[in-house]
């Protein structure tokens, strides 16, 4: 949701109140659209900080819990604006100008620029909204379902461009239709800020009886009979009136058997009885202010780190330099075709036998970087060192690690033994440096031998051997 202002009954009813719902039936993603609120209102946005709080009270005083759901800030999670950029590589301008609420929306806002490249872009970053995360579903009314299509075409499109080993990085995420009743402003169009017709969620009980009290209705003189659906009161009588209440107007209504004033005093009392469990929450809430940043911060945490493990496929399904190990806090291990020794690994069965958490390097390696067998990594650290790793089995005492002939600053060699343990030495880059150029040449690639040398384990460099046992397990260099 757009955070334009505070939320009013038709957002609520519109969607708000199926996502309470929908927290308990599957993993949701809520969040407060920041940035699309600058797409239109980028000229002022004094109230922008303040409005995105006042949404997230909403989403909570309207009873989305944090521990069902993840709620978030848009603007908090960066992942969302690279994803966009990669997608507009992508997407052929016409797809965007050909979005209805495109023209629709310049129509409606005739005093407001929206010849801007955000505004035609929005779209898009809705689709990068939606598919970062992956879904299954997107939750929509049915007036929005064609929206969603545009989503799955980039994710079509994305797809047919990029795989990863062959697989498809997104899904075509599927419409999930919900109900959506329309609401009527007080002034008997459909309820919106910009008319200055609408209730709020968060305001006070007087306030709401004040505007149903004002509100327009479908009967001008007494003895006219009504249609509550064409009523902004009978509106909310359909949504917020007990089943008994509602056939007693409907009936009043369309035989004029009670006036408009009665109809009016029930339905305050419906909304209002609705509306006070969510006003006692938002005023709990509002008077701790670091309570709700808490939930936000935490909300943000959950969002960028599902985003971001969407980001490590797309950027390596595209062929984007990865900015090293480093950077990425994700275990291979489960993807590591190798064992490692009894002693360093902290789970017993064969299986469990990956979750190594006493391994250092294991924990830096990158989620998208499994080591294989059969080629070299390499990796650059935050300062820009080169870091060569390779695995090479056993074969009669000896290993062969076959490098691409790169000046490389530290080397990784991970061997594995006949027991398919695997042993790690990491070479620092003095050792690496001095005998680069001694090392062996082979088709284009240099090849580093070691050898079993008494207890342990040495450099083979033109028929001298250098004992690198000191190295085993040494992470310092690489730090
Ligand atoms: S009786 Fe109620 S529903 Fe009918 S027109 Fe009057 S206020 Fe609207």
């Amino acid at each position: 949701m757009r955070p334009t202002g505070k939320l009013h009954l038709g957002n609520y009813v519109g969607a708000l109140q199926n996502w309470v719902k929908l927290q308990h039936s599957h993993e949701c993603f809520f969040f407060v659209a920041d940035w699309h609120a600058l797409t239109t209102d980028y000229d002022d946005t004094s109230r922008l900080a303040d409005n995105t709080l006042e949404v997230l009270l909403d989403f909570l005083a309207a009873g989305l819990d944090p521990e069902k759901c993840t709620i978030f800030v848009q603007s908090h999670v960066k992942q969302h604006a690279e994803l966009h950029l990669l997608f507009s590589m992508i997407t052929p301008l016409g797809w965007l100008e050909r979005v209805p609420s495109y023209k629709e929306q310049q129509q409606n806002m005739p005093d407001k620029n929206l010849h801007m490249y955000g505004f035609l872009g929005y779209p898009l970053l809705q689709a990068a909204d939606i598919l970062i995360y992956r879904p299954d579903f997107v939750p929509v009314g049915e007036d929005q379902a064609a929206h969603v299509e545009l989503t799955r075409e980039v994710a079509r499109r994305f797809n047919h461009f990029y795989t990863l080993q062959g697989k498809l990085v997104f899904p075509e995420p599927q419409v999930l239709l919900t109900p959506s009743p329309k609401l009527l402003g007080t002034d008997k169009r459909k309820m919106s800020k910009s008319y200055g017709n609408s209730i709020l969620l968060s305001e006070e009980s007087d306030q709401v009886a004040e505007k149903i009290r004002n509100s327009v209705t479908d009967r001008p003189k007494l003895t006219d009979k009504g249609n509550p659906r064409d009523c902004p009161v009978g509106n909310l009588h359909q949504i917020f009136s007990d089943p008994k209440t509602l056939v007693y107007i409907t009936q009043g209504c369309t035989q004029a058997t009670i006036t408009c004033v009665e109809c009016k005093e029930l339905a305050i009392k419906s909304v209002n009885s609705h509306l006070e469990p969510i006003r006692e929450r938002r005023r709990h809430l509002s008077q701790k202010p670091e309570h709700l940043r808490e939930i936000m911060r935490q909300g943000d945490q959950k969002a960028l780190k599902a985003s971001e493990e969407t980001m490590v496929l797309v950027r390596e399904s595209i062929g984007l330099l990865s900015m090293g190990s480093m950077e990425l806090p994700i275990s291979s291990a489960k993807e590591l075709p190798l064992r490692v020794p009894e002693s360093s690994a902290t789970a017993k069965t064969e299986d469990e036998r990956w979750e190594i958490s006493a391994t250092p390097w294991l924990e830096r390696v990158a989620k998208s970087h499994p080591l294989r067998k059969d080629r070299p990594r390499t990796f650059i650290t935050r300062r820009g060192r080169k870091v060569g790793v390779h695995t090479a089995a056993e074969h009669g005492g000896l290993w062969k690690f076959r490098f691409t002939d790169r000046p490389l600053n530290v080397l990784v060699l991970l061997a594995e033994d006949k027991e398919r343990y695997l042993h790690d030495y990491i070479l620092p880059p003095k050792l690496v440096q001095d005998h680069w150029k001694q090392f062996a040449r082979e088709d284009g690639n240099v090849v580093i031998s070691v050898k079993k040398a008494g207890d342990g384990i040495a450099l083979v460099v033109k028929d001298q051997d250098i004992p690198i046992q000191q190295y085993k397990g040494n992470y310092a260099d690489l730090e």
